[in-house]
């Protein structure tokens, strides 16, 4: 599945075929979304090939909101989509459309189709029309109003767009083919009566088109050389091209692709929304979620996105894409990026007992071996410290297997000194509540006469310099691999663990200055990025990713 970069994927070749043999000169594409939810990943791709394309070939690609829906549409959903895809670094310029624009063109073209004696009003209510419309293998009867006038339906359509009807008491649908064994072709509706304001028009329409009325036109307005849409818009693809060539208008060209599926979770907005609604999750940005939003906040990086996204290309058939490769672009974005600082999410105080009590050194510390520029910064050493817990055990294995402390092991304290373990306090319930050590002043990182060779190598904090902050540890949102395959409720497969909140971490003193959207590296643990809800005296950190991919260790 993975594309050969120097091949071109289906849609390319397509695309240089139209350019060499003049049915283009350039692209123009669309991303259309539905103002009814917040971007996910899925989106995601779609917006880095639409937007690609268009890049690519030098073309440009619209914004057009496929807004035909105004029960479920919002406009602080139209605000969203725009914010993520200007993240994802996207300029769709001056071309922001929305298919409610041309409502009007609609309505005229609609009555055009009535005219020639292709479309006509049917009295009669959805569930009846599908007790007559047959099956793939069996040809539908014709509705008892198929055969209405070209006069009364004018009329009658007329009225339906004067609110003199109900929701649902009638339709316009299109006069095609009823014994097409593609249902789609089956008189499908163009026209609903929906009294609901609309987003944008407000009151001005009772009556709105279907997404097959809406889209391919509103494609051919914007003379959209490319409509990229997902599979399951194939079958529609012969009512698309029936309708354009029925109005006699710009043939824009549809062309499908795989829809993105992505393991451990799910893309589709009705399931993030209940995520959302039934409070499994803390909003549609919750750092879980596989929104744009979610992911921006979880610290996920727009370059990593649209990398994840050209890594795995465009398909013909829907498929599952291992997660692992989207938090793989993710590390290796970060790895260039991040400052790489000292945290240590279950702290173990160490007294140094050798140091003065009183005495602070300021060491150097790396910010990114990757990035020279990133620079130094310092960092103060100081008799009492802390390391990890999980960096002591009071009975290791022989040294060869235990690099860490344990009594009399050695480490070297990054960016410090080699300290030794002398000796530790037990609580009443058995865990380790503090370590003695003394440290060996020859050791001095950058000055260490190499005398002494340990393998273990610790990162620490200052006891005495730590700040106190809260970590949240994300796992995946789900258990199961292939979510799209699943048969019961979604929810049952909900990871329980997917949020562990750390509320006792120290970070180093150098944090001290961090601003929400920061991003750092914890040494030896993963990145983490400040989440939004920190405040000047509370800091909380988001895991964006381990360091390494564990899992099938
Ligand atoms: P959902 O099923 O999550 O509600 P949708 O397809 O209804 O998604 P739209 O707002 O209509 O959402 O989609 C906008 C564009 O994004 C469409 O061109 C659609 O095909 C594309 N898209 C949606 N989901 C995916 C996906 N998982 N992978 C690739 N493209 C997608
Ligand atoms: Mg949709």
């Amino acid at each position: 599945m993975e594309e050969n970069k120097k091949s071109l994927n289906f849609i390319e070749q397509m695309i240089e075929k139209d350019l060499e043999e003049g049915r283009h000169k350039t692209v123009v594409s669309r991303f259309p979304p539905e103002p009814n939810g917040y971007l996910h990943i899925g989106h995601a791709k779609s917006i880095c090939l639409n937007f690609g394309l268009a890049e690519k070939y030098g073309g440009k690609c619209n914004l057009r909101f496929d807004d035909t829906d105004p029960e479920k549409e919002e406009t602080k959903y139209v605000e969203s989509i725009k914010d993520n895809i200007r993240w994802l670094g996207f300029d769709w310029e001056d071309r922001e459309y929305y298919a409610s624009d041309y409502f009007d063109q609609l309505y005229i073209w609609a009555t055009d189709l009535i005219k020639k004696g292709k479309a006509y009003v049917d009295d009669l209510p959805a569930d009846a029309f599908n007790k007559i419309k047959g099956t793939p293998a069996r040809p539908g009867t014709p509705s008892p109003y198929r055969e209405r006038s070209v006069e009364e339906n004018l009329y009658l359509f007329s009225r339906m767009k004067e609110g003199a009807f109900e929701d649902g008491e009638k339709v316009l649908r299109a006069k095609i083919d009823l014994s097409s064994p593609n249902m789609h072709m089956r008189d499908p509706i163009l026209y609903r009566i929906k009294h609901t304001a609309h987003h944008r028009t407000g009151s001005k329409w009772c009556i709105y088109p279907t997404y097959d009325m809406a889209h391919g036109q509103s494609d051919s307005i914007e003379s959209i050389t490319h409509s990229l849409c997902t599979l399951e818009f194939e079958v529609h693809r012969p009512l698309y091209e029936w309708l354009i060539e029925n109005l006699e208008i710009y043939p824009s060209k549809q062309t499908e692709f795989a829809r993105l599926n992505l393991s451990y979770t799910v893309v589709s907005k009705r399931s993030l929304r209940e995520l959302v609604e039934l409070g499994h999750v803390n909003g549609w940005d919750d750092p879980r979620m596989p929104t744009i939003s979610g992911m921006k906040r979880r610290g996920f990086t727009p370059e990593a996105v649209k990398k994840f996204a050209d890594t795995i290309g465009v398909a013909r058939r829907n498929g599952l894409t291992d997660v692992a490769v989207l938090e793989h672009a993710v590390r290796e974005d970060l790895n260039k990026k991040a400052n790489r600082v000292f945290g240590i999410m279950n702290p173990l105080k160490v007294i140094i007992t050798n140091w003065p009590e009183d005495k602070t050194e300021m060491l150097t510390a790396i910010n990114n071996p990757e990035d020279p520029a990133a620079g130094t910064r310092k960092i103060p050493f100081t008799q009492e410290i802390y390391v990890d817990q999980g960096d002591f055990m009071e009975n290791p294995p022989s040294p060869g297997k235990w690099f860490r402390l344990g009594p009399d092991r050695e480490v070297r304290l990054k960016f410090a000194y080699i300290i030794k373990c002398t000796g530790y306090k037990k609580a009443e319930d058995g865990s380790i509540e503090e370590l003695y050590a003394e440290y060996d002043p020859e050791t001095k990182s950058g000055q260490d006469t190499g005398r002494k060779k340990v393998k273990g190598t610790l990162g620490w904090v200052s006891a005495s310099y730590a700040i106190n902050a809260e970590i949240r540890m994300y796992d995946r949102l789900f258990t199961t691999e292939n979510m799209s395959a699943i048969k019961d409720d979604f929810k049952n497969h909900l990871n329980p663990d997917s949020l562990k909140i750390i509320s006792n971490a120290v970070v180093e003193p150098s944090l001290k200055k961090a601003k929400v959207g920061d991003q750092v590296q914890f040494e030896r643990i993963g990145y983490f990025r400040v989440d939004e809800d920190s405040t000047q005296d509370h800091l909380i950190f988001n895991r964006t990713v381990t360091l390494r991919d564990n899992r099938n260790k």
